[in-house]
């Protein structure tokens, strides 16, 4: 009834714990951000004085790592990294409160600040020496959002503020090095330009007017690097970057430093709002009230000479989660050069030989920072003529496999115990040990094309789309879709969603494109510097190779290598043996996830079940670790081949007698379904709901089909027509459904009944005399007495069956819970139930008043406008839905305190819902089976976060 909506957070909260303080706690609080509101409880720390919004880090530090709610990620890893005496440029965070204040006041600041503001760079300028304005000794600084949860790439960043006419020439006299004085110059204003003057490329093809003139000029002077500019080229470039803004905003470049902070500052708030970082909120459940921090830090150079580099490196891969040093850095550069993916940097590695006394002291600082966070980090870092600074840390994005294969060998190097390990995989991760893999014996005729990086494992194949517009607009109609970028920008966030993979021709594995797909587990492959992509002529070129936009492309982001035109892809090895019976290889994944599995169900105390409708789908679950199954939709066994139409015979049926025939053809099939299920089973628990066929779903829509419908059932066409046309319902989602249908013609509830008693029956008498538990369930009961009316008839109808047949089945029968009247009612309701189950589509749809069948209309502006943090059909709205639930179990629970209660709509396979389920005290969620593993996993964690 629902499509499954589309469902990609990655819970990367887990990961993002900072594990140094390990201290559950602050893990706690942080992990249960969708019950948590504001104001925090450190913001309420400080009222009563006068509230403090600057947190200063250097030689004098306010903050810590437990302080993310207030100081963001970035700003509580420069506290604590420079209390534990890393080298960290000194600066001050400004907290997420004035964030909110700023939102909450219409765009204006705290009265306070702009003092306090004056105040905490006085103590950097004290610190360093240096002084912000000043002709003589200049102070740079760097101005950073930094969000609660890293949000990478999604908001604005500003560098090497502070620079103007006077104090380029100082910086040029302080650093003897002019050239790279007037680097910075030409690189701050373009910067300034993009974010807070508002120039941009004026469309997805085009470049950024600055970066223009930067190619035109070098292409002028025949050389292909920036590092190739002189000090006169770039005084040159910082004049035509002036007038270009003079030109397009009608407005000077500032050289006022202080105004230069302020528009940067507002720029940064404001960049909490931009489309994209509402894309990404959206995508991970973050609270828009959360609002960033800002964070002012001095200025190190990676551009300052041949002795200065910046990278970015990871104290474990990424990608696959290995235990070596990774990541990558840029000689002579800034930061942005290696994120923005413009040159593809050098491998570590290499720079034991380029700087070998750097790479030590980097080594030194990557064993330092994993063993104090107790996570792989991602830091960057930045040597300033042989001398290393690092710039910032936070727990790496990873990849689902990298996830879990971090925490399991983590936990093995005795670096972290199992129950933090398991906290640390987010849910979904264990998805990524079960996808695809391209087939061995299609890759053996498969033409390879070229090679990148791989950045995100799995197998994709789609057509090529190279824009993000286009790559939306074919997934839209139903094509799969590989973007194909020279490098993603940030603003691709909507385009990578909606592809399949992602292949870039340029940038390393710390690019936004590597970074943001490793995030949502999409295949990418990147930096494949042999490949040419011309937006212009819509190809993509390797050597000889043409594929245009619209043809096929294949990429495995495992092993980096990319395939001309589609390739099938196949079980990944995990899936083979649980599902197969396969042998194991010695490959990593099987082992890890069985590791986890195990770990998982040590700890959980919520039961797993899956949904699921034929013995295939219960084997896999099953297969998976189902313990149950929790709602078999008993409509669905009638979409096959004739039964539709012996269905559709029973709804056009215009009398008793009609609608008996049809339900006895029905029957044998409904019978041996039935037998199938309680077999693969096994004695588990069935939960089998009676018939909830929203009319429109099975009568034919199309006059051929009609037609046909007729010729079969032996009626004229007509009669057909007429017979569809007086079952019409406007609203038939609040119509002949649920229960109704059962209430209208019990005969239907009868066939069921009789056809589950009589399969229970034959198997529990079978040969292996398998033991049956039936759970029978009635749907979308409001009323007691609807409940009632149903209950005679299925307690009857077992009766007679168990009579008949000399056999005693241990059945149970209880109701759905999906309207708000069953909730509010539950005490009532119990008394006449052996077990509720919350059916939270219809729960949902009910409570919000919102059809689950086509919320497209709005849909967009709600996200857009943040009124929906997240999807509620995918996540459940915890704060109304929740309620009622909660409402239900307690009412429940008061009239029969064993009552087993569980969940079976799309939400029972959310991490997030199932941490509240978990809360809500349910005995069981039900998910569809191929949710099964992460449902295990996520109850675990549900348990011991709030243990
Ligand atoms: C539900 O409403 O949550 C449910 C499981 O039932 P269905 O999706 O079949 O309406
Ligand atoms: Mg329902």
């Amino acid at each position: 009834m629902l499509n499954p909506p589309l469902f990609l957070n990655l819970g990367g909260s887990v990961a993002n714990c900072t594990a140094n303080l390990f201290d559950f706690k602050v893990c706690n609080r942080y992990m249960s951000k969708a019950s948590q509101s504001r104001p925090s409880s450190l913001a309420r720390k400080h009222t009563g004085k006068a509230k403090k919004y600057i947190f200063a880090f250097g030689s004098k530090t306010d903050g810590n790592a437990g302080m993310r709610e207030l100081l963001g990620g970035k700003g509580a890893n420069l506290a604590e990294m420079a209390s534990i005496g890393l080298p960290v440029p000194p600066g001050f965070t400004i907290s997420t409160e004035v964030c909110t204040y700023y939102y909450d006041h219409e765009m204006r600041y705290p009265p306070a600040l702009k003092k306090d503001i004056v105040t905490a760079l006085k103590q950097v300028e004290t610190q360093l020496g240096k002084k912000f304005g000043a002709r003589q000794n200049p102070l740079l600084v760097s101005v950073r959002s930094g969000a609660r949860d890293s949000m990478p790439g999604m908001m604005d960043t500003i560098l090497n503020l502070g620079l103007n006419d006077q104090t380029v020439e100082g910086l040029a006299e302080a650093s003897g090095n002019p050239r790279f004085a007037w680097d910075c110059y030409r690189r701050f204003i373009q910067m300034y330009g993009n974010v807070v003057m508002g120039i941009h490329a004026k469309s997805e093809e085009e470049e950024d007017p600055f970066h223009e003139a930067l190619e035109k000029l070098k292409k002028s002077l025949a050389i292909t690097s920036d590092t190739e500019l002189t000090t006169e080229h770039l005084k040159d470039l910082v004049k035509q970057y002036k007038a270009l803004i003079a030109k397009l905003t009608r407005e000077a470049f500032p050289q006022d430093v202080m105004q230069q902070l302020w528009g940067a500052l507002g720029a940064v708030l404001g960049s909490w709002k931009n489309e994209r970082a509402i894309i990404y909120r959206q995508q991970y459940g973050i609270p828009s009230e959360w609002g960033t921090a800002v964070n002012v830090q001095a200025m190190v150079f990676g551009n300052a000479g041949d002795q200065s580099a910046t990278g970015v490196a990871f104290t474990r891969d990424p990608a696959n989660g290995e235990k070596v040093f990774y990541g990558e850095y840029l000689m002579n550069a800034q930061g942005e050069d290696v994120v923005a993916g413009v040159r593809t940097p050098h491998g570590i590695s290499d720079m034991k030989n380029s700087m070998p006394k750097s790479y030590r002291d980097l080594n030194n600082v990557r064993n330092k920072l994993e063993r104090h966070f107790r996570d792989m980090q991602d830091f960057e870092f930045t040597i300033e003529n042989g001398r290393l600074f690092i710039l910032q840390t936070r727990n790496g994005k990873r990849t689902g496999l990298a996830a879990v294969r971090i925490a399991v060998e983590m936990q093995r190097e005795r670096l972290i115990s199992q129950k933090i390990a398991l906290l640390k995989i987010p849910a979904e991760s264990i998805d990524s040990l079960l996808v695809p893999v391209f087939d061995p014996k299609a890759l053996k005729s498969a033409t390879i094309i070229g090679y990148g990086l791989p950045a995100g494992p799995g197998a994709a194949t789609g057509r090529i789309a190279f824009t993000a517009a286009t790559a939306e607009i074919e997934t839209r109609k139903g094509n799969k879709v590989v973007l194909c970028r020279t490098e993603t920008s940030p603003d691709d966030l909507k385009g990578m969603l909606h592809s399949q993979g992602i292949l870039t021709s340029r940038g390393g594995v710390s690019s936004h494109a590597a970074l943001v797909a490793r995030q949502l587990g999409k295949v990418c492959v990147c930096g494949a510097g042999e490949i040419n992509i011309s937006y212009e002529k819509r190809t993509l070129t390797a050597g000889k190779v043409v594929i245009r936009e619209g043809e096929y492309i294949s990429i495995d982001g495992s092993t980096g290598v990319i395939y001309k035109g589609a390739i099938e892809s196949t079980d990944s090895e995990v899936k083979r043996v649980l599902e197969r019976g396969f042998k194991p290889t010695s490959s990593l994944t099987y082992g890890l996830f069985q590791t986890v599995m195990k770990w998982a169900d040590k700890y959980r105390s919520l039961k797993i079940r899956t949904n699921a409708d034929t013995p295939e789908m219960a084997r896999q679950a099953v297969a998976f670790g189902a313990e149950g199954i929790g709602l078999c939709r008993t409509e669905h066994m009638f979409f096959d081949g004739d039964r539709i139409d012996y269905m559709r015979q029973m709804i056009l049926a215009v009398d008793e007698v009609q609608r008996h025939a049809a339900l006895k053809k029905l029957l044998p099939f409904q019978r041996k379904d039935f037998i199938g299920l309680f077999k693969v089973m096994n004695g588990r628990p069935v939960t089998i709901r009676l018939l909830d066929p929203p009319l429109h779903e099975f009568l034919p829509h199309d006059d051929v089909v009609r037609r046909q419908l007729a010729e079969k059932l032996g009626v004229p066409f007509d009669f057909v027509i007429d017979r569809i046309k007086s079952l019409h319902e406007e609203n038939p989602m609040l119509g002949c459904r649920g229960c109704r249908v059962g209430i209208l013609y019990p005969e239907i509830t009868e066939m069921q009944t009789r056809a589950i008693f009589e399969a229970a029956a034959q198997v529990v008498k079978g040969k292996k005399r398998i033991q049956v538990n039936p759970e029978i369930m009635i749907p979308l009961v409001g009323f007691k007495e609807e409940l009632i009316d149903q209950l005679r008839i299925v307690h009857r109808v077992a009766r007679e069956v168990m009579k008949a047949k000399k056999v005693r089945v241990n059945y149970i029968v209880g109701t759905m819970i999906e309207v708000p009247r069953a909730a509010i009612t539950a005490d009532e309701i119990a008394k006449e139930a052996d077990f509720f189950s919350f059916g939270t589509n219809d729960l949902t749809q009910t409570t919000l008043g919102l059809s689950r069948d086509d919320m497209g209309l709005f849909y967009d502006e709600y996200q857009r406008k943040e009124i929906y943090n997240q999807n509620p059909f995918a996540s459940l709205d915890q704060a109304g839905v929740g309620k009622l639930i909660n409402l239900a179990v307690e009412k429940g629970r008061t009239v029969k305190p064993e009552l087993k209660l569980g969940i079976c709509g799309e939400h029972a396979g959310d991490p997030s819902s199932i941490d509240f389920c978990h809360r809500a005290g349910l005995n069981y969620v039900s998910c569809s089976p191929p949710r099964v593993p992460v449902a295990r996993l996520a109850a675990a964690q549900a348990k011991l976060r709030n243990s």
